[in-house]
């Protein structure tokens, strides 16, 4: 029985991005804010036995975190091939660790516009959209079409857009999870050596009609 600890550990234990690219806004979301999010979907039974996609997986964190937890399959969807590496990496690692995923996932080399499965639940971390306008908007309308169930990572700055987007897509903010988000100094065009910006994971659900 895996306990919020041991995944928090684990979660540590992972590779982060090797060469992290400016213009895809590629950030690993820290363990502890993974574990605190995929923690609490398990405790929903949101994830035991699940279909789950990891959008811009990245290095796999909140996919993997999903396996851990007894995901029954987890798509991982990214565009980068020098991340998807990792991610590969990240799997065999915690393979080491004991834990056996089999045929429990699939890695799919992918824009996320171009995924078509019906699952059970969308987690992302996409870019922000600083870099590349309505970023996040392609991710969370593509994970409208996919899922009834998204966990979605926002700066809590756009958080009227987040609910507006969400209710024309009928769905509901069930819950808002505030973080503190340093950012280190991964990239040169930052000036500040770290810069906290205000992060927020967002639970929607869809909106069950009645007709
Ligand atoms: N989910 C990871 C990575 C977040 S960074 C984590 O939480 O740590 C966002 C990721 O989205 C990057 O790896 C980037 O390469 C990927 N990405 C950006 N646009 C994408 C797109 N259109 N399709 C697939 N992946 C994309």
């Amino acid at each position: 029985m895996v306990s919020r600890k041991d995944l928090a550990v684990s979660l540590s234990r992972l590779k982060k991005f090797q060469n992290p690219k400016l213009m895809a806004e590629q950030y690993s979301t820290y363990p502890d804010v993974a574990a605190d999010i995929i923690w609490h979907s398990y405790l929903s039974s949101e994830i035991e036995g699940k279909l789950v996609a990891d959008f811009g997986a990245g290095t796999g964190i909140l996919g993997i975190a999903c396996l851990i937890l007894g995901a029954k399959k987890v798509f991982f969807v990214e565009k980068d091939i020098e991340a998807i590496k990792t991610l590969k990496e990240n799997i065999e690692l915690v393979t080491e660790w004991g834990y056996a995923f089999e045929d429990n996932y699939e890695i799919m080399h992918l824009d996320v516009n171009d995924f078509t499965e019906k699952v059970d639940m969308v987690i992302e971390n996409p870019p922000f959209g600083t870099k590349i306008k309505h970023a996040d908007k392609k991710f969370l309308e593509k994970a409208f079409e996919c899922s009834d169930l998204v966990y979605s990572f926002h700066k809590t700055s756009t958080e009227v857009f987040i609910k507006a987007i969400s209710a024309d897509f009928n769905y509901n903010v069930a819950q808002i999870f505030d973080f503190d988000y340093p950012l280190k100094k991964t990239h040169d065009h930052h000036k500040k050596e770290v810069e906290v910006i205000k992060v927020s994971c967002y639970k929607l659900v869809k909106i069950e009609s009645n007709t």
